[in-house]
């Protein structure tokens, strides 16, 4: 068919799906019709905060800090449509100075700010949240999640696949925490067992200690087994720069931020000695701290976390500023629930340059309420194929919660 100027002009000057032309081409479904009706129309009428409380089988020691439980909080968004939207916020206080009370004081913030508004409407609302809450970017996080739940409900997508993505299946590593180089190797050695084919291991105290850790979880896993090391910012230049070239016969895949975060500067000139690539982590929360982080050469990688950088539409960000810089990608996890993993799932699958994968926060957790979401088996994530996030939480569990 022709299109002519009317048609032309109508397209774009009374929206795509009013136009007679897409309906003379039937590109214009029912579903596009109903999709823009419900948008600008639907409310958010009432959100849920819960304690959302997950006491893990050990504490989980890094270099700088020890965590015993996960106490995050979950957020329900209910709208007048009936679409309800779950969001997971899982504060990390060593790594982002957040803690669950200072997000359920936030929590509520936002919500005063959300009752009324249009769910779908995800770029003005995250903006908003973010200058409510400056610096708590997990309860950002976890709305910025609960809307793309809605949204993918609203548009009847996985929300990977909304975001233009095709990655359903992908693989993850799974972490060992700073132990003996004994325990470190045994644990490694299980994991490998169950079937991962990479692993991560958490060093950044003394040097040579760390260097016996590696030594010993090779022994034990040989090298067909991808390894990957995260100091989570417990070296200084020259140690960093010394451990990494010691480690070099170890064959690491990267090393997570070597030094302390602010120290860009420091970061770069171990970037220039290291035989082992560098990835940023602490050091980046923000799309901001993508183009510092780029302009300084200061990494070889990202490792993008909801957590840090509030929720899934600044993840994508971080990743198309990386892709723009030729640049690839991890995607991280604190201690999340499988609601925080799945959320964070949907991100690498949909992204090119996410390349990696460290989605095992709720390994440790005594146990998973969550209904639904990704799946992991040996080492290999699935992502459901239902609209939204695709899970649920327990609603049992969440009875035994306090709600605020
Ligand atoms: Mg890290």
């Amino acid at each position: 068919m022709t299109v002519t100027r009317k048609d032309f002009l109508k397209m774009f000057g009374l929206g795509v799906a009013s136009s007679g032309l897409f309906r003379k081409t039937g590109l214009a479904s029912e579903k596009m019709e109903g999709a823009r009706a419900v948008s600008g129309k639907m409310k958010i009428k009432e959100i849920e905060i819960f304690k959302f409380d997950l006491p893990l089988k050990a504490p989980f020691r890094i270099s700088i800090g020890t965590v015993n439980a996960a106490n995050d909080v979950l957020i329900k968004v209910h709208t007048d449509s009936g679409l309800v939207g779950i969001g997971e916020a899982c504060p990390f206080p060593p790594i982002t100075g957040e803690t669950q009370d200072t997000n359920l004081s936030m929590a509520r913030s936002i919500r005063d700010m959300l009752i009324g508004r249009d769910p779908l409407a995800i770029e003005s609302l995250v903006a908003e949240m973010g200058a409510i809450v400056h610096s708590n970017p997990s309860v950002v996080a976890a709305y910025d999640t609960a809307l793309f739940d809605i949204l993918g409900k609203a548009a009847g997508l996985p929300v990977f696949r909304l975001l233009g993505g095709d990655k359903a299946t992908f693989e993850t590593d799974v972490t060992t925490g700073i132990d003996t180089p004994e325990n470190m190797a045994a644990n490694a050695k299980a994991h490998a067992g169950r079937g991962y084919k990479t692993l991560k291991a958490k060093v950044g105290l003394d040097p040579d200690e760390d260097v016996s850790r590696i030594q010993a979880i090779r022994e034990a896993i040989g090298y067909d087994i991808n390894l990957r090391i995260d100091a989570n910012q417990g070296w200084n230049v020259p140690q960093a720069i010394y451990a990494l070239k010691k480690m070099e016969k170890f064959r690491i895949q990267l090393v997570e931020q070597p030094v302390v975060a602010w120290d860009t500067a420091g970061m770069k000139t171990v970037r220039s000695e290291s035989p082992i690539p560098i990835m940023a982590d602490e050091a980046i929360f923000l799309p901001s701290d993508a183009i510092k982080l780029i302009k300084a050469e200061a990494c070889d990688f990202f490792n993008i976390k909801l957590m840090k950088a509030g929720g899934i539409l600044n993840s994508v960000r971080i990743a198309h500023i990386a892709d723009a810089a030729n640049m690839r990608c991890m995607v991280g996890c604190m201690l999340d629930s499988n609601v925080g993993l799945t959320a964070a799932a949907h991100v690498v699958a949909s992204q090119r340059n996410i390349v990696y994968a460290d989605l095992d926060g709720n390994t440790e957790h005594v146990v998973d309420p969550v209904i639904g979401g990704m799946t992991v088996k040996a080492g290999t994530i699935t992502l459901p194929e239902t609209p939204g996030l695709g899970l649920d939480v327990d609603p049992a569990f969440l009875k035994k919660m306090a709600k605020v």
